[in-house]
C-alpha cells in the first residue's frame, strides 16, 4: 500500500457538527491529507462534567455524519478502551493493529483537534511521545483569539478554519430551547438527535 498522510481527528463530538466536517475538510485540503479518522472520545479525562450523550451516540452521530466525504472515516478505538482517554493511546492503537486496515509503514500522521483543546498539551500523558507518533494540528475558529500554546518548535501547524464558527455548546443549547438545528448539524444527526431525544430537557 502506498504511504498515506492520514489525519485523526479527535474530540468528544457531543454532538458532532458542521464546523468539525468543515474544520477537517480544510485540514484535508491544505495538508493534502488521503484521510482523516474521526475518533470520539469515550472518557475526556480533564473534564469535570460528562458529555450530555452516552459514548455510543456520540459514536453513531459521527459515523452519520462522516459520510459526506469520501477522505472521512470513523474509529471507535477510544471507546473500546476502559478509563479515560489519552491521545497517546488513540495514536498508538491506530498506528498498531489497524482495525481499519488504513495504515501502512511510512505513513505520516496528523492528530487534529481544537485550538483551545491543544492549549495545555505539555500537561497530557507523555507529551513528547505523542509528538513522536504525529504533527499537531490546532483548528481555530475565526476571529477567536488564542491562547499561547507553548509546544517544541515545528510541532504544531494552526489552520484557521472559516466555518468552525459553531460549538457543540450551541447546538446542545439550541435542542434543549426548542430551537432549529438545521443550521448547525448535518440532516442524519438532527434526526437522530431528535428520535433518541438527546440534549433534551428532560434527557439524563
Ligand atoms: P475540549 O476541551 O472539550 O474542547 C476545547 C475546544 O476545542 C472547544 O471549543 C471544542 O469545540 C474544540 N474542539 C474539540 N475537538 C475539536 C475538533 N476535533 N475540531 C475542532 N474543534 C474541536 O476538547 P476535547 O473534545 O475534550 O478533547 C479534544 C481531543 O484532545 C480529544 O481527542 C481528547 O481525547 C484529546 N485530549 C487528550 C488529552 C490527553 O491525552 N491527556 C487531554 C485533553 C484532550 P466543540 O465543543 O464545538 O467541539
Amino acid at each position: 500500500m502506498t504511504a498515506q498522510r492520514i489525519g485523526v481527528m479527535g474530540g468528544t463530538f457531543d454532538p458532532i457538527h458542521l464546523g468539525h466536517l468543515r474544520a477537517a475538510s480544510a485540514v484535508a485540503d491544505s495538508l493534502d491529507l488521503d484521510r482523516v479518522i474521526f475518533v470520539p472520545a469515550r472518557e475526556p479525562w480533564h473534564r469535570g462534567e460528562q458529555p450530555g450523550a452516552s459514548a455510543d451516540d456520540r459514536f453513531e452521530m459521527t459515523r452519520l455524519a462522516v459520510v459526506i466525504d469520501p477522505r472521512f472515516a470513523v474509529s471507535r478505538v477510544d471507546l473500546e478502551r476502559p478509563g479515560p482517554t489519552f491521545t497517546i493511546d488513540t495514536l498508538a492503537d491506530l498506528q498498531g493493529a489497524n482495525p481499519l486496515d488504513l495504515a501502512s509503514s511510512g505513513d505520516e500522521w496528523f492528530f487534529i483537534t481544537g485550538a483551545d483543546a491543544l492549549a495545555g498539551f505539555m500537561t497530557w500523558r507523555d507529551p513528547l511521545g505523542i509528538l513522536e507518533l504525529a504533527h499537531l494540528v490546532g483548528v481555530t475558529r475565526p476571529g477567536h483569539a488564542l491562547q499561547a500554546i507553548e509546544l517544541p518548535t515545528g510541532s504544531c501547524t494552526l489552520v484557521e478554519a472559516p466555518g468552525l464558527d459553531i460549538s457543540s455548546t450551541q447546538v446542545r443549547e439550541r435542542v434543549r430551547e426548542g430551537a432549529d438545528i438545521a443550521d448547525l448539524v448535518p440532516g442524519p444527526v438532527a434526526d437522530y438527535i431528535a428520535e433518541r431525544g438527546l440534549y433534551s430537557k428532560g434527557a439524563s
